[in-house]
């Protein structure tokens, strides 16, 4: 568990689009984050940043108290989970969601291990020997977040998590990652564009416009509402 806190950061693309623009940003330790705003507004671009799969162009992001700009990204104790699950096809639930601690060179037991552990927590207990495709959408989505927990990561960044997944299936995982998230308390910043998912799930909301947050505060504060 670890606050995130982003300075004066700016993500520009090659082609000159400024995505993320002279953005400051304080999410406190153990805290549920949403990240709201129409199509284009530089959400996924910011989570990228702070997950370093984006190098910022100005501006820092430390996580905890280690400023993330001199860390490589692999190192960072930081989970991301894609819209798409990125789960390898070829391999099993249990090889996908132990494939961060086999990139860390971590022994063949252990690997099991953490993957029986973490699948059990996730209702995915039975599925272990089974690939990606042999699953539903929500299951898919709990393999991408076990492997997220597997490392034990501090941050949890996920982009639009919930919006491959039909209206009953989004109700239930919208259950499933509070839960996850009060019991490993992990900080976790969470982008959509849907606004009642934001309402649902978020102690904070943030609403980005042109790589800027416009609005910030509780659901309250935000939508005038609880
Ligand atoms: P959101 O997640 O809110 O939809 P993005 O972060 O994807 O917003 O995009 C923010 C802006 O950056 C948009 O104008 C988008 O076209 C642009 N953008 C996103 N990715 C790239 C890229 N790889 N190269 C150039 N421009 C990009
Ligand atoms: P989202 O809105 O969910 O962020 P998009 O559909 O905008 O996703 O973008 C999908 C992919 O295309 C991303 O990998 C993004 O980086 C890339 N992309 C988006 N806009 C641009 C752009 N203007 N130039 C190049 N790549 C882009």
């Amino acid at each position: 568990m670890a606050r995130i806190k982003a300075q004066a950061l700016s993500t520009v693309y090659p082609n000159g689009v400024r995505a993320v623009d002279a953005l400051d940003l304080e999410i406190a330790d153990g805290e549920f984050f949403a990240l709201l705003g129409p199509s284009g507004c530089g959400k996924t671009t910011l989570l990228r940043t702070l997950a370093g799969l984006e190098q910022a162009s100005e501006g820092t992001v430390a996580i905890g108290e280690k400023d993330m700009t001199a860390v490589e990204p692999g190192r960072r104790k930081v989970a991301m989970v894609f819209q798409d699950y990125a789960l390898f096809p070829h391999m099993t639930v249990a090889e996908n969601i132990a494939y961060p601690l086999k990139v860390r060179r971590q022994p063949k037991a252990t690997q099991r291990e953490v993957a029986e552990r973490t699948a059990n927590s996730l209702s995915l207990a039975g599925l272990l020997d089974r690939r990606p495709g042999q699953l539903s959408g929500g299951q898919q989505q709990r393999v991408a977040l076990a492997r997220a927990v597997a490392i034990d990561a501090d941050v949890l960044l996920l982009d639009e998590p919930l919006s491959n997944l039909d209206a009953r299936l989004r109700l239930e995982a919208r259950t499933f990652l509070k839960r996850l998230q009060r019991e490993i308390g992990i900080t976790t910043v969470f982008v959509t564009h849907d606004q009642a998912e934001a309402l649902a799930l978020a102690d904070r909301i943030a609403v980005m416009e042109s790589g800027r947050i416009r609005q910030l505060g509780s659901p309250r504060e935000v939508f005038g509402r609880p």
